[in-house]
């Protein structure tokens, strides 16, 4: 018998490494499925774990300023993580940063130098905002945005500021300008693309959404790069300079703002996996119970989880969702304690911005076809993507009543007529039937 077969569930140790929302959650599962071994949740952040779309919403815009310790954001059940109720269920949970693995060994090295033997290691450790290393990105007024500190001093940079500039228009980009709008801020957003949220919607859902931004008022320039943050002489419109770069044959320009946002996406690859061949530059490679296939032991989970496809490796799925990360978790503890199940999720994420409700499903890809069924920015709509005559994804605006639908059209990669599927007076409902 191996090593692996003759351990039983209650001499095991499971490691989580990262207590947010995905880790969090592992713990949660393993405890409610009655994992029977122990567990120590190992996170760099001081709060209890907790859900992050807030963060770039009402954290940013309530009138009171949010507390994480009454917060609605923190798993629930909040009590979960009083310090008797994690002793009574066999979890320790350790306030430091892991900052490397001796994998022969199954051993975590903590910042503070302490050892943590472990049988599995579940990586949960989600990504890091990245800086795109432009000179001036460590200045005091720029900011970053992943987690409830940054939001709280993001929040109140932005009650004292005359202009904000985002650099990137992604989900999380747009969502703060449309926050800041609500607080009477004036926003420019600097994007190198030429699209907003180019990498979730389709083309005709970006234009739309950039309309309906810049009818707000938010200044938007695509097909810009940031040179350098600077900061300015006195009495200038801002504290700061952000020195833009348009596209060859433009003129460089600069934007003045009392805050900078960067937001450009995060790096997902953690940093105490270097070397050991166990993480690449899109996180921790795993299979579809979210084991990786180079070390049985080791699990991913979260936006740090890249799924391959199964067909040899290529390709493959990160996804940096609410819900991939809330049910991840439980695919990862029922892989631990025996009952694994393949995950397999149509994708669906959401973002809040101007008043409108944006849900995502699957992953449109620009060379889809795309159906409108409605006009967007004239009640609720649904942009359909279609390949091959069969319906790949989905963007409902101001329609989240139908996404059960279009997930399982999605799901099941439906063929629609295409008259039908057109026509917004068939529901989706009925077309998924
Ligand atoms: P996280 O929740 O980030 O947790 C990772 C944890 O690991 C952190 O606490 C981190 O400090 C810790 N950590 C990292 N490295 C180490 C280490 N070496 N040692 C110890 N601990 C470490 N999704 C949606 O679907 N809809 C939304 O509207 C939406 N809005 C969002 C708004 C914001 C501002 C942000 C940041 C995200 C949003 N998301 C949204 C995405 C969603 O919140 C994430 O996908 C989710 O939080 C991922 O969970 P995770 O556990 O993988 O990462």
């Amino acid at each position: 018998m191996s090593h692996e077969q003759s351990q039983t569930d209650d001499a095991l140790h499971v490691v989580v490494a990262g207590a947010g929302h995905a880790g969090g959650r592992v713990v949660q599962q393993l405890v409610s499925l009655n994992f029977a071994g122990r567990i120590t949740l190992i996170g760099d952040e001081r709060h209890a774990p907790y859900e992050r779309p807030a963060l770039s919403k009402e954290w940013l815009t309530s009138e009171h300023e949010p507390r994480i310790d009454d917060s609605p954001i923190v798993l629930a059940p909040a009590a979960f993580w009083e310090p008797s109720a994690l002793r009574a269920a066999r979890v320790e949970r350790v306030y430091d940063r892991v900052v490397a693995l001796d994998a022969a060994q199954r051993v975590l090295t903590l910042a503070k130098g302490v050892e943590v033997p472990f049988d599995r290691l579940v990586v949960a450790t989600g990504g890091s905002p990245r800086d795109g290393a432009i000179p001036g990105a460590n200045l005091p007024g720029v900011h970053l945005l992943r987690t409830v500190d940054d939001s709280l001093a993001l929040r109140r940079a932005l009650r004292q500021s005359r202009g904000l500039a985002i650099v990137g228009a992604g989900v999380i980009g747009m969502e703060v300008a449309s926050s800041a709008l609500d607080l009477g801020v004036p926003v420019t957003v600097l994007e190198a693309g030429e699209r907003v949220l180019s990498r979730c919607l389709p083309p005709v859902m970006s234009e739309w959404l950039l309309r309906e931004h810049r009818a707000r008022g938010v200044r938007v320039e695509l097909g810009v790069g940031v040179e350098a943050i600077t900061e300015a002489a006195e009495c200038a419109a801002g504290r700061y300079v952000v020195r833009c770069r348009p596209r060859a044959g433009q003129d460089a320009f600069d934007v003045a703002a009392d805050t900078v946002l960067i937001a450009i996406g995060v790096d997902c690859a953690p940093a105490f996996l270097a070397g050991t061949g166990l993480a690449a530059r899109q996180g921790v490679d795993v299979d579809e119970t979210c084991r990786s296939p180079n070390a049985p032991w080791l699990y991913a989970v979260g936006d740090v989880a890249h799924v391959l496809d199964g067909a040899g490796g290529r390709g493959g799925l990160r996804q940096e969702t609410w819900r991939n990360a809330e049910n991840q978790a439980l695919a990862v503890a029922q892989a631990i304690v025996g009952c694994a199940q393949p995950y397999r999720e149509t994708p669906w994420m959401w973002t809040d911005q101007l008043g409108n409700n944006i849900q995502v499903v699957g992953q449109p890809d620009p060379r889809d076809e795309v159906v409108l069924r409605g006009e967007p920015g004239a009640g609720p709509c649904a942009a359909l993507g279609v390949r091959d005559g069969r319906v790949v994804s989905g963007v409902l605006v101001n329609a989240g009543r139908e996404r059960r639908f279009l997930e399982k059209l999605v799901a099941s990669a439906a063929r629609v007529d295409p008259a039908r599927l057109a026509d917004p007076r068939a529901t989706l409902k009925e077309l998924a039937a």
